[in-house]
């Protein structure tokens, strides 16, 4: 029987209705306009009593919150209400100079610094105990050139913000489909989407960025090469503070479609049948295409999208897909503005744990492990599993060399989404996770996205970044050696001042 207290099937299918894919989460947060505030019962005073605190000087790129100041409050919480922590200082920074201004104070008072843009991190790497949080919010400017069609942005800027003033304007970033989260931690940690197998993930479309060295020291990345490269998919919360961002636009296409299909009241082995035609079929698709694989409960859901004419191949894989399923819903393209607003999905903040589960190349190397995942999940309620489809552009030479990403050939990215919803239920759900988690985990399933992070992910520098992450080491110890910047899993220099072994304040 459904406990009543988590998400079951019907919260979703409401949630998928809204217009989530489910290929993500089925439920978006906040911005960070610091308006929707989630009391959650204070269960610690963590502020040390002493903040040092260069008594609230006055400055006009920065304002500091500490805890009995009345914003505190608010501007602590981020999207996942599983994450309740007490920063000694929060620095609302106004432009670059005030991230300067902050970074410099929290060195001088050897506060860990976290940043925040959009406050969507999976794993809560954008707030952290006793330190100092540089809070980006008020950074969300949007200019497009003229001259050569590049956009730059500030890192708070979100998705629907971004997408509200391009499109209309005929550009597009390919980013991803919640309208809350922001270009800042998205595209630093990869960045796909509906459209990055045409244009690539968002990183790749990324041409220089301002930041914040862990000294306080602005620096550019024209200056550097390698840092760029870097924080093409290494960048989130480890070299600096980027506080201004360039991109490439592309074309935005005309219009989007959506299919939809959906299998009722699945048995595991039903499942598995339709997921091995599913990767078949995806093997080919053309790059305009994007599909998402959920299971959630007994119901196996498939999205296919579309921003191009709908080809010969693709009609044929939409009637394969109907053959499989119980139910199509054929959509209608759609202007683009308006479609990509249907998957912007529900603006409440959740209790989740939501991590990748897997990189991989096809459904071979997963087969022999699902069974007993895909019970699991279907006998879970509040617990779903999607896989995306990537390749196409991702796999480009050209993106490959430019960037630290290191899964491009692995054209699968599989996430568990784990939905509550009252505090007291998430040890238990935190368990189930972490079963199914290992479940993949002890199989050999290993290369890990680092924007669904999971601190309990195993030898996690080589799951992010391959053979990459003494290269990111290196780069480290060039902006911040001292580990001024930093979350649970950052990168290490070896040389910390603050922080304990974890990367959390000791
Ligand atoms: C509802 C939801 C939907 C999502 N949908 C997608 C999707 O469609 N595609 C996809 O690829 N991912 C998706 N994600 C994952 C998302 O990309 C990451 O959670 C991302 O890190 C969020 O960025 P943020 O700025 O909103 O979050 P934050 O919590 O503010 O930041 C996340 C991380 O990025 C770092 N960071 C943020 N800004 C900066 C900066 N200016 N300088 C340096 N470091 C910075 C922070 O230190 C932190 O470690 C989704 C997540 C959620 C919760």
């Amino acid at each position: 029987m459904s406990d009543p207290n988590t998400y079951h099937r019907r919260d979703f299918i409401k949630l998928l209705a809204a217009g989530s894919t489910g290929f993500f989460i089925a439920s978006c947060g906040p911005d960070t306009e610091e308006k929707q505030v989630t009391q959650i019962p204070e269960k610690k005073d963590t502020v040390p009593a002493t903040v040092p605190v260069e008594e609230k000087k006055i400055s006009e790129n920065v304002k500091y919150y500490r805890k009995e100041d009345p914003e505190y409050e608010t501007l602590r919480h981020g999207h996942n209400k599983r994450f309740n922590k007490f920063p000694a200082v929060i620095a609302v920074c106004l432009n670059t100079e005030g991230v300067s201004e902050a970074v410099r104070y929290a060195k001088e008072n050897k506060l860990p610094v976290a940043i925040k843009s959009g406050g969507h991190s999976l794993e809560g790497f954008s707030v952290n105990d006793d330190g100092m949080v540089i809070n980006l919010s008020k950074l969300k400017s949007i200019s497009l050139s003229e001259e050569d069609n590049t956009v730059k942005l500030g890192p708070a800027c979100t998705l629907s913000e971004l997408y509200a003033d391009l499109i209309p304007k005929g550009r597009m970033i390919p980013g991803g489909s919640c309208g809350g989260v922001a270009i800042g931690g998205l595209s630093l940690g990869g960045g796909y989407g509906m459209f990055s197998r045409k244009m690539g993930l968002t990183c790749d479309n990324l041409l220089e960025f301002t930041m914040v060295d862990g000294n306080g020291n602005t620096v550019s990345s024209k200056d550097d090469p390698e840092l760029l490269w870097a924080c093409k998919g290494g960048g989130s919360g480890n070299f600096g503070v980027i506080t201004e961002m360039k991109f490439k636009t592309h074309p935005a296409p005309a219009t989007l479609t959506g299919h939809r299909f959906r299998k009722f009241k699945t048995d595991t082995t039903t499942v598995m049948n339709i997921m091995e035609k599913w990767f078949t079929l995806t093997a080919d698709l053309p790059p305009s295409c994007f599909s998402v694989f959920v299971l959630n409960g007994k119901t196996a859901f498939i999205l296919l999208t579309n921003f191009e004419e709908e080809t010969e191949a693709v009609k044929k894989i939409i009637a394969e897909l109907t053959a499989l399923t119980d139910k199509t819903s054929l959509g209608k393209p759609q202007v683009l503005d308006s479609a990509v607003q249907t998957f912007y999905g529900v603006q409440t903040p959740v209790f989740a744990k939501n991590s990748s589960v897997g990189l991989y190349k096809n459904y071979d190397e997963v087969k022999h492990i699902l069974r007993p995942i895909l019970e699991k999940i279907s006998s879970t309620s509040g617990m779903l599993l999607s896989i995306g489809t990537l390749g196409g552009a991702i796999d480009n030479e050209e993106f490959k060399k430019a960037s630290v990403f290191a899964h491009r050939g692995y054209t699968y990215l599989t996430e568990l989404q784990t939905y509550w919803k009252k505090e007291e239920q998430g040890e238990q759900m935190i368990k189930s996770y972490q079963e199914v988690r290992d479940m993949f985990q002890d199989n050999g399933v290993w290369r890990e996205y680092i924007n669904y992070p999971d601190i309990g992910f195993r030898n996690w520098e080589k799951a992010y970044y391959g053979k990459n992450y003494e290269k990111l080491q290196e780069i480290k110890k060039r902006y911040d050696l001292k580990n001024t910047i930093q979350h649970a899993q950052s990168i290490r220099t070896g040389l910390e001042e603050t922080g304990g072994e974890d990367g959390v304040p000791a």
